[in-house]
């Protein structure tokens, strides 16, 4: 227990929420709709133990056999776990056991597998329905042609219910230059809307990070995600 680093996370948490929520007033949206995925990747439990205490409750998580130790270390909390990485289609087993919502559903082979899954645990699983809008070869993700075809398919799968869209964009260190991308998610996602696609809801945009949030924030973001901000540089 370092009261020093306690007291770095509480206030950071406090100065990220006075952020949303300044971004969400600029622009006439409620701050209430947006909510924070404090993405503690690589950061011990004991990290999220002290975001848990100062208020956050979702935490974002990238690799399955790192989840897994934390939801077991993690077992008394009452909090909520989102998978953001990239998920291969043989750990869909644990992933359905431990998130709440899959933010990173980019293959129909993967939502099938999921589907299959969530199934025998007897749940429905929330994902999202992640977009490369920006088409890089190093970032996963369906192009925006394939996303309608990809959400319709996985319409059709009783266990999963799509909540939106994610896109993670190229880094640049200028906000203003990741807009387009994120306008581009938005347009997607009502064009989406549009087809009423029985038992799919586009509620949810996940975009925005430590960089960028704020611009997220003005395009119509509902979940940002946030490390360094919160939890301090990642080695
Ligand atoms: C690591 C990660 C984040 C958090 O990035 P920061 O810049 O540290 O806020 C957000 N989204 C995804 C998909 C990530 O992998």
């Amino acid at each position: 227990m370092t009261p020093v680093n306690n007291e770095g996370i509480k206030q950071r948490l406090q100065a990220i929420r006075t952020r949303i929520d300044a971004a969400a007033l600029s622009c006439g949206r409620n701050p209430d709709h947006i909510r924070l995925v404090a993405v503690s990747k690589t950061k011990p439990a004991q990290d999220i133990r002290e975001a848990f205490a100062a208020g956050a409750d979702i935490f974002g998580e990238n690799y399955i056999q790192e989840s897994i130790e934390k939801h077991e270390l993690l077992r008394d909390l009452n909090l909520s776990f989102h998978f953001i990485g990239h998920l291969q289609s043989n750990k869909a087993k644990f992933a359905v056991k431990i998130f709440d919502l899959i933010h990173s559903v980019d293959s129909l082979k993967l939502a099938r597998e999921l589907d299959r899954q969530a199934e025998k645990i007897n749940k429905i699983q929330n994902i999202l329905v992640q977009v490369n809008i920006s088409m890089e070869q190093s970032k996963s993700g369906v192009s925006e042609q394939e996303a309608s075809d990809l959400v319709r398919d996985i319409g059709c799968l009783e266990h999963l219910s799509v909540k939106g869209l994610m896109t993670l964009p190229p880094f640049y260190n200028e906000p203003e230059k990741v807009k387009p991308y994120f306008k581009a998610l938005r347009k997607l996602s009502d064009h989406i809307r549009g087809l009423d696609i029985p038992s799919v809801r586009m509620d949810e945009l996940s975009m925005g990070m430590t960089g960028d949030f704020e611009a997220a924030i003005h395009e119509g973001s509902t979940l940002v995600r946030i490390g360094t901000a919160l939890f301090g540089d990642r080695s």
